[in-house]
């Protein structure tokens, strides 16, 4: 299995030690494209990076065009998922038995969907861990996230409205989501929102504020429970 880089700079080690501290399992890096080029997950053809937990290993997919120190981040960050994990954090899982009367096209973006709502889930523990716990400055990291977004919403307009509010919805998701990256990069995914889907980016402010008013409790997560016990 080839390795894009060996997980061996100081981020790397840090976070695969507080991950060791929870499961045996090894940490494996390949390569997205090999996710990619699968039916069930093509569409991680746009994303940066995934995971996976197989029987014997953890597997982490980097996109191998980007630079290594972006590389770098998005291992570390992808370990803090699975860390979260490891805590017992809940987990999204969709139920595909329910899914039957879905026209195709909507069953098929349910993987999709669950990843959505995990992330704009475990992001408000994962993004500040990943400020606090990586010792390198971050910007480019979050400017390529922006990127990323900045290319969802310049998509070409989907035909079928069913389809088309289905990922309006998922949009609001996203934006969710990055607005909680450092605050440059949050203001520009703002601008980018208001710019290309004006009706999200009202609901996402909207939204953004109940948000803000739920994380002022975070003490009450399960990370910063568990970490008041650990070392970091
Ligand atoms: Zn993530």
């Amino acid at each position: 299995m080839p390795k894009l880089f060996a997980p061996n700079t100081n981020s790397a080690e840090s976070v695969l030690a507080l991950l060791a501290n929870l499961s045996d399992k090894p940490v494996r890096v390949c390569d997205i494209q090999q996710l990619a080029a699968l039916p069930t997950t093509a569409y991680f053809e746009t994303y940066l990076v995934a995971n996976e937990e197989t029987q014997s290993s953890f597997m982490v997919y980097l996109d191998r065009c980007y630079p290594e120190k972006i590389q770098e981040a998005v291992f570390f960050h992808e370990v803090l998922h699975l860390l979260l994990k490891c805590e017992g954090f809940p987990q999204i899982k969709i139920n595909l038995s329910f899914a039957s009367a879905l026209k195709p096209n909507l069953r098929e973006s349910l993987g999709k969907l669950r990843v959505h709502f995990a992330s704009v889930i475990d992001h408000h523990i994962v993004f500040p861990r990943m400020l606090q716990l990586i010792g390198f400055d971050l910007s480019e990291y979050f400017d390529v996230q922006v990127n990323q977004k900045k290319l969802r919403l310049d998509r070409a307009r989907e035909p079928n409205h069913i389809i088309r509010n289905f990922y309006a919805q998922q949009d609001i998701l996203v934006g969710l989501e990055y607005l909680l990256c450092p605050e440059p990069q949050r203001n520009r995914i703002l601008e980018v929102f208001k710019d290309k889907n004006p009706a999200a980016h009202s609901c996402l402010t909207g939204l953004r504020e109940r948000v803000a008013q739920t994380t002022t409790k975070r003490q009450q997560t399960c990370f910063t429970l568990q970490s008041k016990s650990s070392p970091i």
